[in-house]
């Protein structure tokens, strides 16, 4: 078995989309970067490809390639889970957690789990949490918003 971690933050900008989860929120600014920005699905990423030891997210998507230019981050996931399945393991378990002070992330997380399991990761297989930052920092004043997500891998074929 493997263990990953997967962080990412991205700062709030007007005229943008917010996607998280591959679910687009209505929200009067969106997340900026050179992909969708969706924080989420960064940080989970970030965490399968931590497990398998490949590294992180900007060696495989680098924000340098015009590939990946307001890419959906719910298409880079499913490329990942891809290399994962290629490497030889499955999912076991996602637990993640979306730090914001807004908008509500809360009636959303089954939508998430929805387009999540789209690209390739079972809806029993992953939790999704939202907290607020309680006013404090940076994300407590609303400049943005952060992402952690932990996974756990399963060769293919070990017993679980
Ligand atoms: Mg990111």
């Amino acid at each position: 078995m493997r263990i990953g971690i997967g962080f990412d933050s991205h700062r709030f900008m007007e005229g943008r989309r917010l996607v998280l989860g591959g679910v687009e929120i209505p929200f009067e600014r969106g997340l900026w970067g050179h992909s969708d920005a969706d924080v989420l699905c960064h940080a989970i990423i970030d965490s399968i490809i931590g497990a398998l030891g490949l590294g992180d997210i900007g060696r495989h998507y680098p924000d340098t390639d015009e590939r990946w230019k307001d890419a959906s981050s719910i298409g880079l996931l499913k490329e990942t889970i891809g290399l994962m399945r290629m490497s030889g393991y499955d999912i076991l378990w996602i637990d993640s957690v979306v730090i914001a002070e807004e908008p509500k992330i809360g009636p959303f997380i089954d939508s998430m789990k929805e387009e999540i399991s789209k690209a390739g990761i079972p809806r029993e297989r992953i939790n999704i949490k939202a907290k607020t930052a309680e006013g404090m920092g940076l994300i407590g004043r609303g400049e943005g918003m952060a992402a952690q997500a932990v996974c756990l891998l399963v060769r293919l074929g070990e017993p679980n």
